[in-house]
């Protein structure tokens, strides 16, 4: 059973929007952000519903930029970025912790990834889409195939905290028993940063290895070119440092006080107490919750994930594309994550795509806003007139 925290109708505009199935939208190059939806300030919270959480605060605004309201036909204004050179862009976006998917997309553009928090509802636009709410809609199928959902109402960000936890214990008897899982929740500090993601499915091989297997879904019949599949390797990746960490017991209470700012003593709702105790927990707070989740985690014996493996289906016909396993070299992908956090932790301003990857702002949703790409644009002509023969 897998559980899906209810808040409002928000939700429904926003929900089924798995961690994959953004990314599959810019696989296709549609791009413009549709795994937009990023990780609000409480998107550390619940496994899949996680992602609809964060999305629906993302859609109620976050005291952003939201204002940047994208009119038909007309030419748009570009956000002025207020910047307080004192504070980092996790404070800015009021960020406790940052989703997988959000530096995915920051592999494809990392000004189309700052623009997706800055304007809001452009990426809402986005994932209103029939491509992206067609893929969700597969990602939800297989998840029914191996878990019963059930919405359960969250009141407090301690409540969606709570499913997230309930979740993955829920999972943990069924990975000890040789079962399939899907929709598993992933969550722990990686290099400093609080980070979120759900995993599409684990399973074991015939020789007992723990595979670790992420849908993509493609509108095109066609494998990802290169532009894209650096952010999939990334992300399944991050995923397997991400559950690892928490089968080898490196998540600690402090982690969820001092980085999500968490009240470990706060009495959980009503539906969430119902909720705990059919799946057998009798707990109060969030506190409690999250002693028998580390309890678990420290005596489950569970395995590290051996295999990374990406499969891409036709979104249409469903049919497999191909698959392919990703090598894991530790060392690099922590290398490539200390550089993508370094924006997020003010270390550097963000960056658009290079001259070379000129081709994706034409994808754009926010090509008419991006000062980066009006920058490259007046480089290109002044480089131009500089090389003209006088
Ligand atoms: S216009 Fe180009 S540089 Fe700007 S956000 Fe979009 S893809 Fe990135």
């Amino acid at each position: 059973m897998n559980s899906h925290a209810s808040q409002g109708t928000d939700d429904l505009v926003w929900g089924n929007i798995s961690d994959a199935e953004l990314l599959d939208v810019q696989s296709e190059h549609l791009l413009t952000e549709p795994k937009s939806i990023i990780p609000g300030p409480d998107s550390h919270d619940c496994g899949v519903s996680e992602k609809r959480d964060v999305a629906s605060e993302r859609a109620k605004g976050t005291g952003l930029a939201v204002s940047a309201t994208v009119k038909e036909n007309r030419p748009c204004p570009t956000p002025k970025r207020k910047r307080d050179p004192a504070s980092t862009p996790m404070e800015r976006f009021f960020r406790r912790s940052l989703n997988v998917t959000m530096l995915c997309k920051q592999t494809w553009c990392e000004m189309q990834a700052v623009y997706s928090l800055e304007l809001p509802l452009v990426a809402k636009r986005e994932l209103e889409r029939a491509e992206v709410k067609a893929g969700a809609s597969v990602h939800l199928a297989r998840e029914l195939e191996v878990h019963e959902v059930v919405p359960v109402r969250a009141v407090t960000r301690e409540d969606r905290q709570a499913i997230n936890l309930l979740n993955l214990l829920g999972m943990i008897p069924v990975l000890q028993a040789g079962g399939v899982v899907r929709e598993l929740p992933v969550f722990g500090v990686l290099e400093g940063v609080y980070m979120v993601g759900v995993i599409d499915e684990l399973h074991y091989s015939d020789r007992g290895e723990l595979v670790l297997s992420e849908l993509k879904t493609r509108r095109h019949s066609s494998l990802p070119r290169e532009a894209q599949a650096k952010g999939h390797r990334l992300q399944v990746g991050l995923y397997k440092l991400l559950f690892d960490g928490l089968v080898r017991g490196f998540l600690t209470r402090d982690d969820f006080v001092e980085h999500l700012r968490l009240r470990l003593e706060q009495p959980l709702g009503a539906a969430v107490l119902q909720h705990a105790g059919k799946l057998g927990f009798q707990v109060t707070t969030l506190g409690d919750l999250l002693d028998v989740l580390l309890l678990n985690l420290r005596y489950c014996e569970l395995p590290g994930i051996d295999v990374l493996r990406l499969e891409y289906r036709h979104q249409d016909s469903g049919l497999a594309l191909g698959s392919q396993d990703v090598p894991f070299d530790e060392d690099l992908l922590r290398a490539e994550l200390r550089n993508l956090l370094s924006y997020w932790t003010g270390r550097r301003e963000p960056r658009g795509v290079d001259i070379e990857e000129a081709w994706k702002c034409g994808m754009c949703a926010y090509e008419k806003h991006c000062q980066w790409r009006g920058e490259q644009l007046q480089g290109s002509v002044t480089l131009h007139t500089d090389k003209k023969p006088k």
